[in-house]
């Protein structure tokens, strides 16, 4: 059979391995069960590979993920690197990984599963059934611009300053993913800055209004980001896709993701330009606390590679069938220790990951 793609697996530090121990299981049943063939490598990065490279992120390792379709990474830190200098630490790889493959945009999906609804803060009339998409600009904007520094005054007080840019093309190319995304979805997206405040947010409201030109079949709508705030705990349903900044994206897609109550469950994708590869990885961190006793919730980083297959294998079809799964046993009450609930029953990291192979097979034999 021909290969579906390359994928390059990075598990990282503390749960990370864990994680991913569930996604090889599933990779494996899928390439014995379907048509589908993965030229998988799997490599180090963060403490794992401070300790084995001496740095975060190999050379070699870094040309692997440039020559693959999809880079699917676990996590990385933990604090046997707390003390290691800041140029090298565990999050310096990860960085350095987002930066060389030019990933420009963060999709990070906040669904709310049926099963889950109680997990959530909100009232459950306000967040059943959510499914909303937040696109962040994530290399651009104020995390980047310059000048920036602190500085001193004359006066002898100190000065700390940020530069918030972008340019027509970062603003068309984030707002072209965001409406081909909403071309898949419900057609709607919601454009959000300050307008009212920042000339940077004028130009990117202007700018989104005029390549709207070229999606007149989609919805645009704009909003203040601090409004979008707001209306995320009001009425989250009211959106499908939301595009916005690197700063305003870090919190909203933040804020988010919490209305589905449940950080084990957050996948997240990265891509960079068309036939550039993506890079895949659950929203959670490498969870110290609960490494090496089993308790991982593998459904996040199971899920981000169901995005793979979506956004960079043009597999929609695996990918749904893995989301309709992952809803189906937690529907039977099958929950890992951070989703228990009150008559469900507790299971392990690979019995999660068994579970999801058993709903798999029952899901593709009814769609067959
Ligand atoms: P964390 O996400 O690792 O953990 C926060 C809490 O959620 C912990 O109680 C943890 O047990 C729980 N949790 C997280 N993922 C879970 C899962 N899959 N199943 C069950 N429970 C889960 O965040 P933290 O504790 O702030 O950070 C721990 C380490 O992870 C730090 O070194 C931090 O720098 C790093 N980190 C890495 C990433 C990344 O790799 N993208 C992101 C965030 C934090």
């Amino acid at each position: 059979m021909n290969k579906t793609g390359k994928l390059v697996i990075l598990p990282g530090d503390g749960i990370g391995p864990e994680v991913m121990t569930e996604v090889r299981k599933l990779i494996g049943w899928l390439e014995d069960n379907g048509d589908i063939a993965f030229d998988v490598q799997e490599d180090c990065i963060g403490g794992a590979a401070i300790d084995k490279y001496g740095v975060p992120l190999g050379d070699e390792t870094l040309e692997k993920c440039r020559k693959a379709d999809a880079v699917l990474l676990g996590a990385v830190g933990g604090p046997q690197w707390d003390k290691v200098d800041y140029d090298i630490r565990p999050e310096a790889g990860l960085l350095k990984l987002r930066k060389e493959l030019d990933l420009f945009a963060n999709l990070r999906p906040a669904i709310v599963f049926d099963a889950l609804v109680d997990a959530s803060t909100l009232k459950p009339e306000i967040v059943k059934g959510l499914d909303i998409l937040i696109v962040r600009e994530l290399t651009g904007g104020v995390y980047f611009g310059e000048p920036r520094g602190i500085e001193d005054l004359p006066n002898g007080e100190r000065r700390g300053f940020n530069t918030q840019t972008y340019t027509t093309s970062e603003i068309h190319r984030i707002g072209r993913v965001a409406f081909e995304l909403a071309r898949k979805r419900g057609g709607k997206v919601c454009s959000c800055e300050k307008a009212n405040v920042m000339e940077s947010g004028k130009l990117w409201r202007e700018e989104m209004t005029t390549l709207h030109k070229d999606y007149a079949d989609i919805e645009l709508s704009h909003m203040y980001a601090d409004n979008c705030a707001m209306q995320l705990l009001r009425d989250p349903k009211q959106f499908d896709v939301i595009v916005t900044d690197n700063l305003f994206g870090d919190i909203l897609s933040d804020e988010a993701s919490m209305l589905t109550g449940s950080l084990g469950m957050l996948p997240s994708a990265s891509l960079g330009a068309p036939g550039a590869p993506g890079l895949y990885e659950p929203v959670h961190g490498s969870a110290p606390d609960i490494a090496g006793q089993g308790k991982a919730n593998p459904l996040a980083t199971i899920l981000s590679f169901a995005m793979a297959l979506r956004y960079s294998f043009d597999r929609s079809d695996i990918a749904t069938h893995i989301e309709k799964s992952a809803q189906s046993l937690l529907t039977k009450g099958l929950r890992t220790a951070d989703v228990m609930a009150d008559g469900c029953r507790e299971i392990p990291t690979t019995a999660m990951g068994d579970a999801l192979i058993n709903e798999l097979q029952i899901t593709m034999k009814e769609a067959a």
